[in-house]
């Protein structure tokens, strides 16, 4: 992050609206870049200390950015404080300066704790912390999380720790040995919150802040605010301050986000659906390859629909001309891939359908950025297939956004659409006079004489002319072709109603020489049974026969194993990859 890209106005509440927000390029989506007039006033006034102020001096912060402009008042006064924003807006610091100016000398066990999601985010806040407690050379930073060792994790402990960094699951476990001493903590942040309600640990975290002293300022960061998470801040914290930093992907705000789960082989019918339900304006399709935006853009012709194609195999000078038929508007819709479509700005697109899952989630904020511009607003709907589903989460969180699922449009809706844009049509033709008026004369004659040669009733002509505007076309869908869609959100409901069945049942207690184990992979990392079998059989040198009743979850698994396992072998089964995952094993209460 460049020191330009941190600098920001001092609202108490910081809601920098799309207007103070500019993209500078399209490849730079996630950062914040904040223009402003505002003169330049540093850290000074915060009640920073002089070390401090070196620290960050010597680390080239000029700066703070807006949230830690928003952040620091309240935080350095002990207060509580909910914080939605996105990595890269500065928000390690935004709460780790003010709470490293809070500790208290002297004291032996810890004064902060934070819980992250991710082993990764974990050390890397850990870091943070230490870095900007150069200035405080005897201050101790520990990070603790599962697939490390524990037994230094507990020597460091003993010998005294300020700031303590970790995931829910490993702070937990050193929390019930007694081995992390919570007592003394001042303060508790919850970094990245939304992440680990996804991520199932939010037992876990209800569980610590019950276990936490009653005079304590709670401070917990967000991308999203999912209902769960408000009602977390409602229970634990007290008349918290708060604060939203908008990066300029949430000009994603005035972009309406919405997935349908279709599968492979209705994917092209569904498309049709949908342009016929939501297509108006300037529409782009994003496929994968370039085949695909052949076949996309063929049937679409086929159905009656203006298309142009914008691929790798299309030259420079008619891309050119392609995005000025666009612009123009004498084609409505463009099937292209990430790589033509880059840069692409037209004001006039309504919709951005991903016709196929983006590569990833940088992608999709480019992709949907070519809608909602210029001040407009945009919609922009994601086709998944049902193993797709489970990427949404990444997108969600990438623009702050929710995505919200949508249902293939049935032909009622789809009907209902068609007479409504009629309705429009006819409205504003009967209300705006013709530019020509001696055409309009000629034409009112027109049908005086129709209706005197053939006896018709105004209302009569009325229809004959609205049927000729039409076309010879059926106006409407017939019933029965939709029956897929039906039956795909039954077969979906379903499959959903049994998983849940699944988890809902009582599990059986482990047999008399077992002992039940939690691995942190699931559904979500699409293991089986066979395969942690196959791993902890591997590693431990246990027959698979021994190994006894697995239950698989959405985020861990339980896994029942004799008695007695060696700690040797229990340690090197915590860092076992399975799934790509670490087991990060711990018994099961
Ligand atoms: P974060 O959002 O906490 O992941 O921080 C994003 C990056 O911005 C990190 O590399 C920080 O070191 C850096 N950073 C945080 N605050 C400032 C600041 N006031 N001036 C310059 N860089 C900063």
């Amino acid at each position: 992050m460049t020191e330009q890209q941190l600098r920001g106005e001092t609202p108490c509440v910081v809601d920098l609206s799309a207007s103070t927000l500019t993209a500078s390029s399209d490849t730079e989506l996630f950062t914040t870049t904040i223009e402003s007039s505002a003169p330049e006033s540093g850290f000074d006034g915060f009640g920073f200390s002089d070390a401090l102020l070196k620290t960050l001096a010597d680390k080239g912060y000029t700066d703070p950015s807006p949230i830690q402009k928003a952040a620091f008042p309240d935080l350095m006064l002990g207060r509580d404080l909910v914080g939605q924003a996105q990595t890269g807006t500065g928000k390690t610091a935004a709460f780790a300066l003010p709470l490293l100016e809070r500790l208290q000398s002297g004291q032996k066990t810890p004064q902060v704790l934070v819980l992250a999601p991710t082993r990764e985010l974990a050390m890397q806040v850990a870091d943070s912390f230490k870095a900007y407690a150069a200035g405080h050379p005897h201050l101790k930073v520990l990070a603790v999380y599962g697939g490390s060792d524990f037994r230094s994790q507990i020597s460091a402990l003993r010998r005294g720790v300020d700031v303590v960094v970790g995931t829910p699951g490993r702070v937990m476990d050193h929390m019930r040995q007694g081995t992390l001493d919570t007592s003394g903590l001042r303060s508790l942040v919850l970094d990245e919150a939304d992440e680990m309600l996804r991520m199932g640990f939010i037992d876990d975290v209800e569980w610590i802040l019950g276990q936490l002293p009653e005079e304590r300022q709670v401070v917990l960061f967000s991308a999203t605010m999912p209902s769960e998470i408000r009602r977390l801040s409602k229970r634990y914290l007290k008349d918290p301050a708060e604060v939203t930093i908008r990066t300029k992907d949430q000009e994603g705000r005035r972009i309406r986000q919405r997935s349908i789960t279709v599968p492979m082989p209705h994917k092209l019918e569904a498309l049709q659906r949908v342009l016929d339900a939501c297509g108006g304006e300037g529409v782009i399709i994003f496929a994968r390859t370039k085949a695909i935006t052949l076949t996309v853009a063929e049937t679409l012709e086929a159905g009656g629909h203006q298309v142009a194609v914008l691929n790798g195999d299309v030259p420079q000078n008619q891309r050119e001309r392609t995005v000025e038929r666009l612009r123009g508007g004498s084609v409505d819709i463009l099937v292209a891939t990430d790589v033509a479509a880059r840069g692409l700005d037209v004001d006039r697109i309504g919709l951005v359908i991903n016709y196929d899952m983006p590569f990833d989630s940088e992608a999709y904020v480019h992709r949907i950025g070519r809608t909602g511009r210029a001040g407009r607003t945009g919609e922009a709907v994601l086709f998944v297939t049902p193993r797709e589903r489970r990427f949404i989460n990444n997108l969600e969180r990438a623009t702050g956004q929710p995505i919200e699922p949508m249902e293939v449009p049935g032909n009622t809706a789809i009907n209902q659409g068609r007479l409504d844009r009629l309705h429009k049509r006819l409205a504003d033709a009967a209300q705006q006079p013709r530019a020509n008026a001696d055409e309009e004369a000629l034409l009112k004659e027109l049908l005086q004489r129709i209706g005197t040669e053939l006896e018709l009733s105004s209302e009569q002509l009325a229809y004959a002319a609205l049927s000729l505007a039409i076309g010879s076309e059926p106006l409407l869908r017939q019933q029965g072709d939709d029956d897929w869609i039906h039956n795909t959100q039954r077969r979906d409901r379903d499959r959903g109603e049994r998983r849940e069945r699944r988890n809902d049942r009582p599990a059986r207690p482990p047999e008399d020489n077992m002992q039940r184990y939690r691995v942190e992979v699931g559904h979500r990392d699409r293991v089986k049974p066979g395969n942690l079998v196959g791993a902890i059989a591997g590693e431990t040198g246990l027959q698979g026969r021994l190994i006894g009743r697995i239950q698989i979850f959405d985020n861990h698994s339980l896994v029942d194993l004799p008695k007695g396992m060696p700690e040797d072998v229990f340690n090197n089964l915590r860092r076992l990859r399975v799934m790509n995952r670490e087991l990060q094993i711990t018994q099961a209460s």
